[in-house]
């Protein structure tokens, strides 16, 4: 019995350690706290590997790691105007992102944590004009699904199933910053997605 009590002991310590932020990572968080990061650049070789890295899902949704991560996202993309930033493009491969809610009418910045897309639409659609803060000075169109289901914990720790749609850049395109985002924390950019 007590052999099976120190096992899970382990199995929990070992777990947790998973789950902590390593040291490279709290120091983006932490040095000058309350500063916007550094947006990682395409054109950088090694911001490019951090952009190219598939990020993992976090483990303990209740820790101040996290809350530092998405304060620091926020102040990131309202210094540099985006309407959504994602965890690796401050060089933290972890499945966080933000993503402006368009389609409410006070168009609230909402947290999505371990987000999944499980279905879309088959049609793809050609989204005109997509950008990146990651990638300077350029703009192109992107295929896009024209609506999305999602999957997510948000910035309450609640659990959200939502569906998204995206059209163009006049009205709601939720669905299509969902997208991009989504595919930033899977180490892919709008750059491997242009169409005409
Ligand atoms: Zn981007």
């Amino acid at each position: 019995m007590k052999k099976i009590a120190y096992f899970l002991f382990l199995l929990l310590f070992f777990t947790s350690c998973k789950s902590a932020f390593s040291v490279s990572e709290k120091k983006i968080l932490y040095s000058e706290a309350d500063s916007p990061a550094k947006v990682l650049k395409i054109t950088n070789k090694k911001d490019s590997l951090i952009l190219r890295t598939s990020s993992k899902n976090i483990k303990n949704i209740k820790n101040e790691d996290l809350s530092q991560l998405v304060k620091k996202l926020y102040l990131t993309m309202v210094t540099e105007d985006g309407v959504g930033i994602a965890a690796p493009q401050i060089g933290i491969n972890r499945n966080v992102f933000l993503f402006y809610r368009l389609d409410q009418d006070e168009k609230s910045v909402e947290v999505a944590i371990n987000p999944r897309i499980i279905s879309h639409s088959k049609e793809l659609i050609c989204f005109q004009n997509d950008g990146c803060l990651s990638v300077p000075g350029k703009y192109g169109n992107s295929k896009r699904y024209s609506w999305i289901k999602v999957k997510y914990i948000d910035q309450n720790g609640k659990k959200v199933k939502q569906k998204f749609y995206g059209g163009t850049r006049s009205g709601d395109y939720t669905g299509i910053i969902f997208q991009h985002e989504f595919d930033h924390i899977n180490g892919k950019l709008y750059i491997d997605k242009i169409c005409n």
